[in-house]
């Protein structure tokens, strides 16, 4: 939906369609590849614990400009440390969600623990982040375009005209003649592409090599931290089959399995107690199962001495208690590190015993992952108050970094019965197609979108509209691929995707000192450009990873 018939598309990485064999040959091995490699999930029409499907995945990997890749990756450590001073400015959290906890009782829920573990000061005061940046290509970015016409399109086609010129006399290949043909031709050539760009600018068409914008931040329960370096593994097996091995040092390293699970190992020696574990907290039934489980194995085989638990809120419920220094009991073991992998939405607590069990961990002296005060300060609410003008410079004090993460927000309103927040509610009521309309909820399937949105916001009351965020609608640059899903059409037809990259950080710290942070591997998630969400476990997303390309204005190489 978030495409139209002017959306750009990004080359892929080699020439499609495939003829039908090979792609028929090659789909059937890499659904076993897959499989094998753990890139699966639990079925949900046919569920069963004894086995599992492989899950959705795209053939070969989806374009992705190298120079917004290294840029995303680069700004990790300052997200990250954005993320743990927002989670530890108790000002901020409770004049930000003042509003929220009124109408959205499952905020308000997770608000009450905070102020209970305020109001009782932490046990704990150190809290392990794991978070997860979300963005998509916006090719309506204004910024950036082509290589060597980035800015100004005049100045850099001058330049590039200079570097032509150096290139083309380093290369000593033929006469002076020659060398000033080859000068002119490129010169030309820059500068009808400068006024190309200029032209697509001034009528509107947008860039498929383009700048990012931030989807949302996510602090509790970041999956694919196996699944993003697992969709790389079935990909580059693909490309190596295909006979473009040459091509494979275009998918990034991604290490995310291990920083992320390092970085609980790191949170475990902190607690510095030998026979203590580290406890998963799980839904009642995990179909993504692998993503959950690949993390578990990492941590025993990496570190044999570390214990691994997995309980749901129920079962923590029954069998969880403090001890004497507050420290979480489960029978007789005691929990180092809390890795929740539900607790995010209001179906993962049946009753008040789920809640009973989340303010039991909140007050013990375990490290959790997230703490309270970073589960809220991943909130929708939190994300549109901090791209509000002037909000960065509470939290980040270099000019530099507040300039370069005010650039990945994109536009993001207030729905609050004041001023601002009404005009924000006749805006979207005249322009819905510029918009999402989003809850304060996780894991995909909550939001509202486009023409549906006058609806939505005219069934709510002024004040229930304050439960919700309005957000401009991001447009990614199209790819072209096959998508290949268990019981579906074999071969795959070629479709139209688009893709939201997401980029792990982790951040260990307290209110004064942070001693871990890292940027720690990425996922790349891709849906039919018809979808509205691309939520893998959801059904709608296919795994992905990216191809780091340099310029949609290049020639497809194959
Ligand atoms: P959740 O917490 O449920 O994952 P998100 O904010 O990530 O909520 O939204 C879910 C999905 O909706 C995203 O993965 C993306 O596909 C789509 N989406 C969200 N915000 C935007 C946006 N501003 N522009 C385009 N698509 C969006
Ligand atoms: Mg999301």
């Amino acid at each position: 939906m978030s495409s139209d018939a002017n959306t750009p598309v990004l080359r892929n990485c080699i020439r499609l369609p495939l003829p039908e064999e090979e792609l028929l040959e090659v789909t059937a091995k890499a659904k076993d590849y897959a499989i094998m490699h753990g890139a699966a999930m639990r079925s949900k029409t046919a569920f069963s614990p004894d086995s599992l499907n492989f899950a959705p995945f795209v053939l070969v990997p989806s374009s992705f400009p190298r120079k917004e890749f290294e840029k995303a990756v680069a700004l990790q450590p300052i997200i990250n440390r954005l993320m743990h001073n927002v989670a530890h400015d108790e000002e901020f959290i409770t004049t930000t969600l003042a509003e929220t906890i009124k109408v959205d009782e499952f905020t308000a829920g997770l608000f009450n623990i905070y102020r209970k573990v305020l109001a009782h000061g932490f046990t704990q005061k150190i809290s392990l982040g794991m978070l997860r940046s979300d963005l998509m290509l916006e090719s309506g970015c204004p910024e950036l375009s082509p290589r060597a016409l980035r800015t100004t399109a005049g100045e850099d086609a001058a330049a590039a005209v200079r570097q032509g010129a150096g290139t083309a006399a380093a290369a000593g290949t033929g006469s002076q003649e020659e060398a000033k043909e080859e000068r002119k031709e490129h010169r030309e050539s820059q500068l009808s592409r400068a006024t190309r760009e200029r032209e697509r600018r001034a009528t509107g068409i947008r860039s498929a090599y383009c700048c990012w914008k931030q989807v949302e931040i996510n602090t509790i329960a970041s999956g694919f931290g196996h699944l993003g370096p697992a969709s790389k593994t079935i990909q580059r097996f693909v490309l190596s089959e295909l006979g473009h091995a040459d091509k494979l040092h275009n998918m990034p390293n991604n290490n995310a399995l291990a920083g992320l699970c390092d970085g609980m190992v790191k949170a475990w020696d902190i607690y510095a107690k030998p026979k203590a574990v580290i406890l998963f907290i799980i839904e009642d039934v995990s179909y993504n199962i692998c993503d959950q489980r690949f993390h578990e194995f990492y941590i025993r085989e990496t570190y044999p001495h570390i214990k691994v638990l997995r309980r749901t809120l129920t079962e923590v419920h029954r069998e969880g208690k403090l001890g004497q220094a507050k420290e979480l009991l489960l029978g007789t073991q005691e929990v180092a590190v809390i890795y929740f992998r539900a607790g995010y939405e209001p179906g993962h607590y049946h009753s008040q015993a789920e809640w009973d069990a989340r303010y039991l961990m909140e007050t013990s002296l375990a490290i959790k992952c997230p703490s309270i005060h970073y589960h809220l300060a991943g909130t929708k609410k939190v994300q549109q108050a901090l791209a509000q003008p002037a909000v960065l410079e509470r939290f980040i004090n270099d000019p530099e970094e507040i300039k370069a993460v005010g650039k990945i927000f994109t536009g993001l309103y207030s729905l609050d019965d004041n001023e601002a927040g009404n005009a924000s509610y006749e805006m979207a009521l005249r322009t819905p197609e510029r918009f999402v309309l989003k809850p304060q909820r996780e894991g995909g399937g909550n939001n509202v979108y486009g023409v549906d949105i006058p609806d939505a916001l005219k069934r709510m009351s002024r004040v229930e509209r304050s439960a919700w965020i309005l957000m401009d609608l991001i447009h990614p640059p199209l790819t072209k691929g096959y998508m290949v899903r268990p019981g579906g059409d074999m071969p795959p037809q070629i479709v139209d995707m688009v893709s939201e990259l997401g980029i792990f950080g982790v951040v260990i710290g307290d209110a004064e000192h942070i001693v871990h942070n890292y940027q720690a591997g990425h996922m790349l998630r891709t849906k039919l450009s018809t979808a509205n969400e691309g939520g893998v476990a959801a059904g709608l997303g296919a795994l992905d990873s990216p191809y780091l390309i340099d310029s949609d204005d290049d020639d497809e190489q194959n």
